[in-house]
């Protein structure tokens, strides 16, 4: 930990220092425009394919077709889920970092979440998110947060003083794929990444940094909706901490199932084709 007070004198021009304009480190007006309202106008007339019920504590995975839409429900309770994305081939994985980047702490619709490098691409467009009301509250919190890791047993087991729990989303992301892909489940562990943090409330402390959360907001019946960029495998933990305003890493919260629907659409929304793979070269100066 590091100590409560600093340990070295502030220069004398340090509130000048810190009176210093920030600058957006990645200004979002160049990116590809989601063409966030063809994509809404797609959805008339969809056909509902596919539905997968989460229950409490587990994990469960979903295929979804590149130009399908798939929809995450609140039902029964307030309830967080953990979300991974892959590419439907498991070559490409949400990257959360990067992400976060791009659209800030927390997303919503019209934010993306976008592949790891090297092909650096959005894997999904979210397209609703009823919670958006929420905003971000008098201690900093907001919904859907790319901030978080996902719970695990092995930050459990360094904070519990050994403790063995089995049912955090890192586990029960790993088991679903392992089923899904009858994989051995050393190797489904290395593709589980870290998530969308599905209706959780979360923060940075503003005095200590430290990351918080706090009683889900939803409500049954809440859904963030997600169009489908590429072929894309996803799995969704019913994390533990439930609406994640006690603890987690434990079955004494009150847990709910989550909702998976996928949908197709009518037609191709217009003017939409699945994104190519970044267009960075890769040779990384050796060409020059
Ligand atoms: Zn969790």
């Amino acid at each position: 930990m590091k100590p409560a007070t600093p340990e070295h004198p502030a220069p004398q021009d340090a509130d000048a220092r810190r009176a210093v304009a920030p600058v957006i480190c990645y200004p979002v007006q160049h990116l590809p425009d989601p063409g966030l309202p063809a994509l809404r106008a797609a959805r008339a007339g969809w056909a509902r394919i596919g539905e997968h019920v989460v229950p409490a504590r587990e994990a469960r995975c979903f295929e979804v077709p590149a130009g399908h839409f798939f929809r995450i429900t609140s039902i029964e309770g307030p309830q967080v889920g953990d979300l991974n994305l892959w590419s439907a081939d498991l070559s490409e994985r949400f990257y959360s970092g990067k992400t976060r980047a791009l659209h800030g702490t927390h997303l919503s619709a019209g934010d993306r979440m976008w592949s790891s490098f090297p092909t650096l691409r959005p894997m999904a467009t979210i397209t609703e998110d009823t919670l958006d009301w929420y905003g971000f509250d008098a201690f900093g919190g907001g919904v859907h947060d790319v901030i978080g890791t996902r719970c695990d047993p092995y930050t459990h087991n360094l904070l519990s003083d050994g403790g063995q729990y089995h049912h955090c989303c890192h586990s029960n992301l790993t088991r679903a794929l392992s089923q899904a892909r009858g994989l051995p489940l050393a190797e489904a562990e290395r593709h589980v990444h870290d998530v969308l943090n599905v209706f959780m409330c979360t923060g940075f402390a503003r005095d200590t940094g430290q990351y918080f959360m706090k009683a889900s907001p939803v409500r049954p019946g809440d859904f963030i909706e997600f169009f489908a960029e590429i072929d894309l495998l996803g799995a969704l933990s019913a994390c533990p901490g439930g609406d994640c305003g006690g603890e987690h890493s434990s079955d004494k919260a009150a847990c709910h199932p989550l909702l998976v629907e996928i949908f197709r659409p009518a037609a191709a929304p217009e003017g939409w084709a699945p994104p190519p793979p970044n267009g960075y070269d890769r040779s990384h100066g050796t060409a020059e």
